[in-house]
């Protein structure tokens, strides 16, 4: 009885684990530079074009599947001067993607190298940068978790990249973060590390060991944030309040979240999974404008004025894509 008004009263009986990643978002000084890359080579959707709600001179790009739908949304924030970063303690240093065969991963082999791109076979995957320095990956998955990919003329629908299966951060002190993931956030073990599974979808963290500090800046991760359903996220803020100090739940428009540092430094966020990015575009033309949310609407002229115009890649396509 004891232990059960204990629960009750951190608010956790019915929490819902988190369901995988929701985004991740990474710093670049060139927004075309990405556009190229993640839309036109790697096949991933451009589905929103908006601000840093924080500093709406800066460009706020995402990239994801047809709907930019939580679990598939890479997200960069632009600042045209940043110099390069180095990813250190504490900072997630690759991205791993989800395919679902390896011939899809044959396949990734040949686009990128036909591009230019020096992949590398490892033992956990295909690894490659972004013209950045951003480390990513390419692994396959046979989970069976929903396949979220974005169509694209030149790439198999079999092939396609299908999410974002997990993140690998460095850290001093692997077992405290692991820690905090397992009693704080609820992952469980898994082969790859630690990960949260959720209703749909499930996304990993492993920890390599480093102590040297890294450098912020362009192709580096700003944070990983995980996918809350709606009615969690108070009850989220309030039981990582009880070890560490998150910010309080904030109002971003396409979703509501929590900010804080897990044990080796990283930044993350709990984010909700509505409302989206449909929330204010249409699916079909998702991307094509530059979208701002309501309390930024007045400002639009100013904040156009200050932005480099970016063209999505998809308007160059034919009507049979
Ligand atoms: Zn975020």
């Amino acid at each position: 009885m004891a232990a059960r008004t204990t629960r009750r009263a951190r608010g956790t009986d019915a929490l819902i684990q988190l369901d995988g990643i929701h985004h991740i978002s990474a710093t670049t000084a060139d927004a075309a530079c990405s556009v190229d890359f993640y839309a036109r080579l790697l096949g991933l959707r451009l589905a929103k074009k908006t601000v840093n709600q924080d500093e709406p001179t800066v460009y706020h790009l995402l990239f994801g599947d047809e709907a930019g739908s939580p679990g598939t949304a890479l997200t960069f924030f632009e600042y045209p001067n940043a110099a390069r970063g180095v990813a250190g303690v504490g900072m997630v240093h690759r991205i791993v993607w989800r395919v679902a065969t390896r011939d899809a991963m044959s396949f990734w082999y040949q686009r990128l190298s036909s591009a230019g791109v020096r992949a590398e076979v490892d033992d956990h995957g295909l690894t490659f940068e972004d013209p950045e320095g951003l480390g990513l990956e390419i692994t396959v998955s046979d989970h069976g978790d929903g396949a979220l990919p974005a169509r694209h003329p030149e790439i198999p629908p079999a092939c396609a990249l299908q999410g974002l299966a997990g993140v690998r951060i460095f850290s001093a002190d692997p077992e405290t973060s692991e820690r905090f993931l397992a009693e704080t956030l609820m992952f469980t073990r898994s082969d790859e590390g630690f990960e949260a599974r959720g209703p749909t979808r499930r996304s990993f963290v492993a920890y390599d060991e480093l102590a040297s500090p890294g450098r912020g800046g362009a192709g580096t991760v700003d944070h990983v944030a995980w996918t809350s359903e709606d009615q969690d996220i108070e009850a989220w803020q309030r039981r990582i309040a009880a070890v560490a100090a998150p910010t309080p739940v904030l109002e971003r428009f396409y979703f509501r979240c929590v900010y804080f540092r897990e044990p080796s430094d990283a930044l993350f966020e709990i984010a909700t999974r509505g409302p989206g990015v449909t929330v204010d575009e249409p699916l079909e033309t998702l991307g094509d404008a530059l979208s701002l949310p309501p309390m930024l609407e007045h400002r639009r002229r100013e904040i156009e004025a200050t932005l480099r115009p970016l063209s999505n890649p998809r308007r160059g396509w034919t009507a049979e894509n």
